[in-house]
């Protein structure tokens, strides 16, 4: 479903992507761990046309999109949560949810779909009306994801779902985005340094370092990998 070729990613001279060949398939769970500064926001960015590769190729159901504005990319599908979250403080989560469905016109689908998100995330439909920068940062993190579904994506891009959060609300986040992958038959790539969870969530997965992968198996099976253990998993 997407396939990224010897991707070459720079900011100014920094070269942050150095060759990455990476494919996601049709309702997969991948997850891309690594450290700090490894270059998975950049891998992530970089698939939804924010910073565009300087060299290789990204494709979607076989269309070159590398080159692609971002806003035409959200258009085909692809729906980036990033990190931080970056939802809008001073709506109202029921608003900022319409926000998410702003592309669409099937209001009927719309309404079906707010249903759906409250009942993912029964605490949301608790705080509709409510400010969102009002909100935890979990049930911030619950809203980023909620109005990204609002876009019916078919690939969710998920940047750090787990950070500055409290280990029972990721868990909580991570069994939510199985059940999405599950019922929605959503597409999902992951980016997290939570190896373990990232890991545990995912069908395969990739290890970054320093801007190229350096293993990719099923997430059980890292899991399991003594490098895997020793560099995320503190084993
Ligand atoms: P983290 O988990 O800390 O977000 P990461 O694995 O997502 O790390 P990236 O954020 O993709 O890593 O960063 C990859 C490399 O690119 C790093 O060396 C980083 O310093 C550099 N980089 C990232 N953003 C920029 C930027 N806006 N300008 C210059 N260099 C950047």
């Amino acid at each position: 479903m997407l396939k990224l070729k010897n991707i070459h990613t720079y900011y100014g001279n920094i070269q942050a992507l150095k060759g990455i060949d990476l494919e996601i398939s049709e309702g997969e769970i991948i997850s891309l761990i690594g450290a700090n500064g490894a270059g998975k926001s950049t891998t992530l960015m970089t698939t939804c046309g924010i910073v565009p590769a300087k060299q290789g190729s990204v494709k979607f159901k076989g269309q070159d999109i590398t080159h692609m504005p971002s806003d035409e990319i959200v258009k085909l599908g692809i729906c980036q949560v990033p990190e931080g979250r970056r939802i809008f403080p001073y709506l109202t989560v029921a608003e900022n949810l319409d926000m998410g469905a702003f592309l669409r016109n099937d209001n009927d689908k719309i309404k079906k779909d707010f249903e759906y998100v409250y009942s993912l995330f029964p605490i949301l439909a608790e705080r509709k009306n409510q400010a969102g920068g009002t909100l935890s940062g979990g049930e911030q993190q619950m809203l980023a994801i909620s109005r990204a579904l609002m876009s019916r994506p078919k690939v969710l891009l998920l940047d750090e779902p787990s950070l500055g959060l409290a280990p029972i609300i990721v868990k909580q986040i991570f069994s939510i985005i199985k059940k999405i992958n599950k019922e929605q038959k959503t597409t999902i790539f992951i980016v997290e340094q939570n190896a373990n969870l990232a890991l545990k969530a995912a069908h395969r997965g990739y290890v970054m370092e320093t801007g190229m992968i350096t293993m990719t198996d099923t997430g059980e099976n890292l899991l399991a990998n003594e490098d895997v253990k020793k560099a995320y998993l503190g084993i």
